[in-house]
């Protein structure tokens, strides 16, 4: 519960200003797909992309997440939606700093995905769908939990035993299925430049 002796604190510096000194429009880029449908790989390739460009970004990831910040959360519908909402929070912040966020979470729930959206301006939320079918994740498997997961092993198993809801509208929607990963960030960087986010 909110105190009511908390208000917030406008800045003299502001976002605009942060983000002018950097070239650049703060925005999310939210990836979501299965487990081992490549979020990891791509969103890495295109921070290292736009670290090269002389970008200012910030990746959140979810395993790093969960060893910090979410550590008292689990994988019960209630801490994954917990989970969801403080990286939106945090990513709000971190867009408020004038960076480039990406974020790589399976985030299943359309709901919890919006909430995250309805946290920032319009063109401050790209979610971006890595669209890879489960037999193609569960071949790759780097982690062996499909494995676990269909052995009964993991309960709430996204894909498996827990349901994964497909974005109805991404700004971007990547079919990471025979595609080179340089293709899959080609793809992000053209649409960042082309709405003149860098
Ligand atoms: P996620 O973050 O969605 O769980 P990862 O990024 O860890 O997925 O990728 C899962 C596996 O798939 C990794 O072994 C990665 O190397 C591989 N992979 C990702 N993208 C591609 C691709 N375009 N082609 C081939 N393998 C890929």
């Amino acid at each position: 519960m909110t105190s009511k002796n908390i208000v917030w604190h406008d800045h003299k510096v502001t976002k605009q200003d942060r983000s002018s000194i950097k070239k650049q429009k703060p925005v999310i880029l939210w990836f979501t797909g299965l487990s081992g449908s490549g979020k990891s790989t791509i969103a890495n390739a295109v921070e290292t992309k736009l670290y090269k460009m002389g970008k200012h970004t910030y990746l959140l990831d979810g395993d790093n997440i969960r060893h910090g910040l979410n550590k008292d959360l689990g994988f019960s519908e209630e801490d994954r939606i917990e989970n969801i909402r403080r990286i939106g929070e945090v990513a709000k912040l971190f867009v408020d700093s004038g960076l480039i966020v990406l974020t790589a979470f399976i985030s299943p729930f359309q709901k919890d995905r919006d909430q995250v959206r309805n946290l920032v301006n319009d063109e401050e939320f790209i979610e971006v769908y890595v669209d890879t079918p489960l037999e193609v994740c569960e071949q790759r498997d780097p982690k062996g939990l499909y494995k676990k997961a269909r052995a009964g092993e993991i309960p709430d198993f996204t894909g498996i035993s827990s349901p994964y809801e497909p974005p109805k509208n991404p700004e971007i929607h990547i079919k990471n299925d025979e595609v080179a990963v340089e293709e899959c960030v080609e793809k992000v960087i053209e649409y960042l430049k082309e709405h003149k986010y860098i």
